[in-house]
């Protein structure tokens, strides 16, 4: 499934009216697959290969209740073969009705291991994956969100040359760093990435300097709307307009923010004039209709 990638990924061009100088090109990962969301297909892509070629049985993975990485991860084991397990944020859930993204992950076959939430931030230390390696030998482990060497890897294949030479600036929507991490590797000098985070707090900062020892980036918190998954009347607002005046779909926790702080950020004349700017639709419609401020 992989391999019938997508050279192909429609872009389309759109104009702010308070900025009509200003052409936006929206590179719709949403489109890429019907279930794999944007940007996590290109996360799971060289995960998954390595997962077979170690000829690991089980693909484990980390997410909160709503994580469109989870559901992805979830059905790219179906289709490969592999078992799932999904150790999810929060104890208290195993005890509720499931909703609606770990559904869709229990119907490709995912099982839930829920964990507290002291417990998940232990989840990244060798403590914690040395008793789970030996727990699941079988397993292959990816890491929260999905953001490992190999999802840069997958991430940097998001670009292709016409993007290289067409776009002065990139933005994307941020949540481990590891779509933008691929962005900035595979980016032309002349460019610059922009990254609308979806948290709160400067610490993706480091997480991407991590990565990457490019400097041509920079990334903002000033869309988040409070926090992770948090929404504001104004944001749901302006994702409702966004998606009326251009026919494209967006999801409250990651690219409805990035187009309002764009729309914002054009307001201000942030950019000179005459910027090409190209956004990353990242996808994640799968977790559309979410509750909010979960
Ligand atoms: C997971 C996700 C992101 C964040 O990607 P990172 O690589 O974790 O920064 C952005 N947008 C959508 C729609 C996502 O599902």
């Amino acid at each position: 499934m992989f391999d019938q990638i997508a050279q192909r990924i429609p872009t389309q061009t759109i104009c702010f009216e308070d900025a009509p100088t200003v052409q936006i090109a929206i590179k719709r990962l949403d489109m890429v697959h019907p279930r794999i969301s944007g940007n996590k297909f290109f996360k799971l892509k060289y995960n998954f290969a390595e997962a077979l070629r170690l000829g690991k049985k089980c693909i484990i993975s980390f997410g909160g209740a709503y994580s469109n990485h989870i559901a992805a991860t979830a059905y790219a084991a179906h289709l490969h073969g592999f078992q799932s397990i999904g150790i999810i944020r929060g104890e208290e859930l195993a005890h509720k009705a499931l909703n609606s993204t770990l559904q869709t992950a229990q119907q490709y076959g995912m099982q839930f291991q829920f964990v507290s939430r002291e417990k998940y931030r232990l989840k990244d230390t060798a403590d914690f994956l040395h008793a789970l390696n030996l727990q699941y030998p079988d397993a292959y482990i990816i890491p929260e969100g999905g953001t490992n060497t190999l999802a840069i890897q997958g991430c940097s294949e998001i670009l292709t040359d016409f993007d290289r030479q067409h776009y002065d600036v990139i933005c994307c929507a941020v949540g481990t760093g590891g779509t933008i991490s691929g962005l900035i590797e595979a980016s032309a000098s002349h460019q610059h990435i922009l990254g609308f985070s979806a948290l709160k707090g400067d610490f993706l900062q480091n997480d991407v300097a991590q990565w990457t020892e490019k400097k041509n980036w920079k990334i903002m918190d000033d869309y988040c709307c409070g926090g992770y998954a948090r929404t504001s009347t104004e944001l749901l607002q302006f994702m409702h307009f966004f998606e009326n005046q251009y026919q494209i779909p967006l999801e409250q926790v990651y690219t409805a923010k990035i187009l309002m702080g764009l729309s914002d950020l054009l307001k201000k004349d942030y950019f000179p004039t005459a910027t090409r700017i190209l956004v990353i639709h990242t996808g994640g419609l799968q977790g559309r209709n979410m509750p909010e401020n979960t």
